[in-house]
């Protein structure tokens, strides 16, 4: 559902030329839990720019839904947009606005009625389990709560993809688990396709089907968790997998 054939996105910094994504051909299904891994500066945040359209290729196709989102109308890729929710390592919630005033955020920018985006957010607070929650303050919650929040107002639309840049890298290990719990139940629940970067080889353990291994802008590996782990074939990725044994 989601394909990348022979992507690459150089950008221009004065005289330098840097490729932060280059040549990567790539298949992610639908209901896949897909983990993007690397180190800092790999690329990973990139290519998932050039998945929700805030980025466009320098080369190569970028196919979601069989549709070429490069050649969408600035309308349609309001549209499409809504079609996938993010989700950020430092929550990126609206501080002046009630934790219901953040999950009902992007469905009055899709202009639905009042009443239905009462029911919505009801139906996500619960979800998310964070009832009581619905009048407090991002200030007044924890990371993991926030985070809760930022589950709760990607999904307000619906969407077919759920990605999540680091979204878990500024919580503690308790609260990562329990984040990755709800990720697996929004994947299972709703069958969302879940791209998912990170630089932790547990978080890729604990919950992806497969996963893809970025350096130097460069898809360097690619496949199922289990093949991954058991066989690794790159150096790099050798690394990673000894950081969790
Ligand atoms: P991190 O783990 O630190 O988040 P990353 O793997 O997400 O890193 P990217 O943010 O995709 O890496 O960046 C890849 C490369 O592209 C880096 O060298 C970065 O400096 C460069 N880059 C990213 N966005 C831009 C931009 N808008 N303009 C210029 N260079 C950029
Ligand atoms: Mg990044």
């Amino acid at each position: 559902m989601i394909e990348f054939i022979d992507v690459s996105k150089t950008f221009i910094l004065g005289k330098r030329e840097v490729h932060a994504v280059k040549n990567v051909s790539l298949s992610i299904n639908k209901g896949e839990i897909f983990g993007i891994i690397g180190f800092s500066g790999a690329g990973k945040s990139t290519l998932l720019r050039l998945v929700n359209m805030l980025e466009r290729p320098t080369s190569g196709t970028v196919f979601i839904q069989d549709i070429d989102v490069s050649k969408l109308s600035s309308k349609d890729l309001r549209t499409r947009r809504r079609n996938i929710g993010m989700i950020f390592q430092n929550f990126n919630l609206f501080n002046s606005r009630t934790v219901a005033g953040n999950i009902a955020y992007p469905l009055k920018l899709a202009g639905v009625p009042k009443k239905e985006i009462n029911e919505r957010v009801t139906e996500l607070l619960n979800f998310v389990g964070l009832a009581d929650k619905a009048k407090d303050f991002p200030d007044q919650l924890s990371g993991g709560q926030k985070q809760r929040v930022g589950i709760a107002r990607a999904l307000a639309t619906s969407p077919d993809i759920l990605i999540c840049d680091e979204a878990t890298s500024a919580l503690d290990p308790e609260t990562t688990a329990d984040i990755l719990k709800l990720l697996k139940k929004v994947n299972r629940d709703f069958g969302i396709t879940i791209l998912l970067i990170t630089h932790e080889m547990h978080v890729i353990q604990s919950i992806c089907d497969k996963v893809a291994i970025m350096e130097n802008g460069e898809v360097i590996e690619a496949g199922s968790v289990f093949d991954t782990f058991t066989a690794p074939q790159h150096p790099t990725t050798q690394r990673f997998i000894q950081s969790v044994q």
